[in-house]
């Protein structure tokens, strides 16, 4: 009777340990000792992370090892929101799933037109989709040239008042230039003055000399 120490497919029952096949997925051992026909369910719980890896989620074992695929998928989902970012920049909105996310995205995306006056909510999909963009209107453009005209005649009158400025500079330069030649002009009337003496004093020294001889004579003879 050796034989059926060994526990084994073919044993019946002994002391060892069961050793049938267990479930595939179920780390644990069966909780029979050796034992005939099938395994009782294991009644042990799971710790598996969710599809999105952020939870730590506790099952039933026997429900993960008999569920299909689908049953599987909704076992290892956490019910939050999908955290991954979509290529468009958008949070996936999506609940905890597996695989990648499906880049369908709806969410609303805000347009403008390149003046910006004119918004437009749009699905992300369709404006990425067919490559949205919004154009300005006869508005957009009425209200740049009024903007236009509006800055045109800022730089006019901002001009004018640079000529005024300078104007008003060169005025004040041509006042204290006609001041300095007045002056100026007294000065050169007193040099004229002086130049007149200088010339002709050769001439009115002599002269007064005459005058003088003529008058001392005169003095002399009316004398006698
Ligand atoms: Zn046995
Ligand atoms: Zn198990
Ligand atoms: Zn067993
Ligand atoms: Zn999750
Ligand atoms: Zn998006
Ligand atoms: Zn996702
Ligand atoms: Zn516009």
């Amino acid at each position: 009777m050796e034989m059926l120490n060994q526990a084994g497919p073919e044993c019946l029952q002994c002391e060892e340990g069961c050793s049938k096949s267990r479930p595939p997925g179920c780390p644990h051992p069966c909780v029979l000792p050796c034992h005939p026909g099938e395994c009782p369910p294991c009644v042990q719980m799971l710790r598996i992370k969710c599809h999105c890896k952020i939870t730590s989620l506790y099952v039933e074992c026997r429900k993960m090892t008999t569920a299909d695929i689908n049953e599987k998928n909704l076992l290892s989902c956490c019910k939050n929101q999908c955290p991954k970012e979509l290529p468009c920049g958008h949070r996936c909105k999506e609940m905890c799933h597996p695989g990648e996310c499906p880049f369908n995205c709806n969410q609303k995306v805000k347009l403008r037109c390149p003046c910006k006056r004119i918004k437009k909510e749009l699905q992300c999909n369709k404006v990425r989709e067919n490559q949205i963009s919004i154009e300005c209107d006869t508005t957009c453009k009425e209200m740049k040239r009024k903007a236009s005209e509006i800055k045109e005649a800022e730089a006019k009158a901002a001009l004018e008042e640079e000529k005024r400025r300078q104007q008003a500079e060169l005025e004040a330069f041509e006042n204290r230039l006609k001041g300095r030649r007045k002056k100026n002009k007294k000065r050169d009337e007193v040099a004229v003055e002086l130049t007149l003496w200088q010339k002709y004093k050769y001439y009115l020294l002599p002269a007064c000399a005459v005058v003088v001889v003529v008058f001392a004579w005169y003095i002399a003879h009316g004398v006698d």
